[in-house]
């Protein structure tokens, strides 16, 4: 068995608004290239900032301008329209943690991806915008409140799978790097990690960014692991050809870590099935 379950409709901006993209014909593109590449599990999880409810979450500014979507449209789109797999890529949001948990209780997904894209109301990946928090903190902070945080969002018990659960380094080289073994930062997550029943993301999608590696580092994996925390396996696609990208190294480096299974999702019960 094979998933992909972190998978975006459509690429990320304004551009691309769900009319375009939430449609049988694009669901198809996504299903066929998957069948091409050997997954059978394929589900899709769009960025909840896309819509207006995440505004009863969080009122973001970077979130105002993005939150134009009908939710309930997505998930009646995805179960009626569709034979994918119903996830959602929400943020957490250490203060609005209620608030999330509310939204994402009121509907029936197979699976819900956590992810920590910001620390307060600044974010580790944009780069170069007003709420670029490499501007205004030095690596060790930044660094120490992400891992921090991700153990926080994993305890919380609110995500079946942790995203890109080492997004921070995504700039590599060109984001200062602290010194040292970054073990000292995986190790502030673990404790939140090891209580929660959450799966790890292993996700190709860092290959094509800056860094250049997959997420998370394999150290930080091993640490996840010997944690008992299963694997969930996914490539961050927001087109259909990047479905499944580089599978094959991942696999590779998963079978050299000892990984034989992946979790599978459905109605948020999980269950492991070996890698194939
Ligand atoms: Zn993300
Ligand atoms: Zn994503």
């Amino acid at each position: 068995m094979l998933t992909d379950y972190h998978v975006h409709l459509r690429p990320d901006g304004e551009q691309t608004p769900a009319g375009r993209y939430f449609t049988p014909a694009n669901a198809q593109r996504y299903r066929e290239a998957a069948s091409e590449r050997g997954i059978g599990e394929l589900g899709v999880s769009e960025h909840i900032y896309r819509f207006a409810q995440a505004l009863d979450v969080w009122k973001h500014p970077s979130w105002r301008v993005s939150a134009r979507d009908d939710l309930d449209a997505y998930c009646a789109f995805v179960r009626e329209q569709t034979d994918l797999r119903l996830g959602i890529e929400a943020d957490y949001v250490g203060d609005r943690e209620d608030r999330m948990a509310s939204l994402l209780d009121a509907r029936e997904w197979d699976y819900v991806v956590g992810s920590v894209h910001f620390l307060g109301d600044q974010a580790v990946d944009m780069r170069d915008s007003e709420w670029d928090i490499w501007r205004s903190s030095s690596p060790e902070i930044v660094w120490r409140r992400y891992f921090e945080t991700l153990g926080e969002a994993a305890r919380t018990g609110m995500f079946d799978i942790l995203a890109h659960p080492d997004l921070v380094k995504v700039w590599g080289s060109s984001a200062p790097v602290p010194d040292g073994d970054l073990r000292r930062f995986y190790e502030l997550a673990l404790p939140g990690i090891a209580e929660s029943d959450v799966a790890i993301e292993v996700s190709t999608a860092g290959l094509h960014k800056p860094v250049g590696e997959i997420y998370p580092a394999r150290a930080f994996l091993e640490l996840c692991l010997e944690a008992g925390r299963p694997v969930a396996l996914s490539s961050d696609a927001h087109v259909p050809e990047d479905l499944g990208r580089d599978y094959e190294q991942a696999i590779d480096w998963l079978r050299e870590l000892g990984v034989t299974e992946l979790a599978v999702f459905e109605g948020r019960r999980r269950r492991l099935e070996p890698i194939g």
